[in-house]
């Protein structure tokens, strides 16, 4: 395969999987909601997940979107410094996106700011968001590909605090931020918390923890503590699915933290819905793939 064919390829492989992550959610979130519908007591937030499982069935039979918001398309890659298309990724993903805007077909969630006209394609300036990781001796490329819909990015914020606000006053943030615009996002939530120095550190931190498994632990012993003391706290709440009352309000809580400067304490919190669609995909050198969050699945 020449260059322009290797592109083509893989715009086309990225396309579907897009389609992909559309239309089935990955494996963690599918078996969570069965499990947290299982636990579930109260008849209308049964018949909520019931409704959530029927219209996966078909969005997966139909190989349409499982929710009409198809978000904007944000990317995390960790592409080898070695892969050979890391020159043309950028443009491979766009493109990708506006093939499967119309193929899938996605809505169109691309509305340029200020101008204020919906470009119809997906495409934007700087949207698609792509965030990159570049990978010393290697030439696999990892693509998380994420759906930020409106609803679920509404509760979204940072701040950053004084040192002796201390992690206490993270949870408060937290907290304060589920109790108020937790139920915009359709729960049941993924929620990702972010710490770090400033307010874009601890932001990308907390959309990296939406990344991670909704079963996941942090490895910091004490993040995982909070992490723990978060989930009680916001199940507390009972928002139960689509905010309708329930057992549990949170698919997982998820903290991600980076080193940070000694007088601030940067905390961000985002947010996934119960149709949290991510999905990871990664290619090695000849464009071969593995789908590494929807089990037994191909393209
Ligand atoms: S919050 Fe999620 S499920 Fe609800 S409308 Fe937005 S994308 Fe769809």
């Amino acid at each position: 395969m020449n260059n322009k064919q290797q592109i083509e390829k893989m715009t086309d492989m990225m396309s579907k999987f897009i389609a992909l992550v559309s239309y089935k959610l990955p494996d963690d979130v599918e078996n969570k909601l069965k499990e947290l519908s299982d636990e579930e007591t109260n008849p209308l937030a049964k018949t909520i997940y019931n409704t959530m499982e029927e219209n996966q069935n078909l969005a997966q039979e139909l190989k349409r979107p499982s929710c009409q918001d198809t978000g904007v398309l944000q990317f995390f890659i960790k592409c080898g410094q070695n892969f050979p298309l890391i020159g043309q990724l950028e443009k491979i993903l766009r493109d990708s996106v506006y093939q499967s805007t119309l193929d899938t077909p996605l809505r169109h969630n691309s509305v340029e700011t200020f101008d204020e006209y919906n470009t119809g394609k997906n495409i934007g300036k700087g949207t698609p968001s792509i965030f990159w990781e570049i990978e010393e001796e290697s030439d696999k490329v990892e693509i998380y590909t994420y759906m930020a819909g409106g609803g679920c990015s509404l509760p979204g914020a940072a701040t950053v605090l004084m040192p002796g606000e201390g992690y206490e006053t993270v949870v408060k943030f937290v907290l304060d931020r589920m109790t108020s615009y937790g139920i915009n996002a359709c729960p049941p939530l993924l929620v990702g918390v972010g710490v770090g120095t400033s307010v874009e550190t601890a932001a990308l931190n907390s959309k990296l923890a939406l990344m991670r498994s909704v079963e996941s632990k942090s490895e910091n012993e004490n993040a995982a503590k909070m992490e723990k003391l978060l989930e009680d706290g916001i199940n507390a709440i009972g928002l139960g699915p689509q905010g309708l009352k329930g057992a549990k309000s949170v698919m997982g809580v998820n903290v991600v933290n980076t080193a940070r400067h000694p007088s601030t304490i940067g905390v961000a919190v985002n947010t996934g819905c119960w149709s949290h669609r991510r999905g990871k995909i990664t290619f090695d050198s000849d464009l071969n793939y593995e789908i590494n969050t929807h089990k037994g699945v191909k393209l």
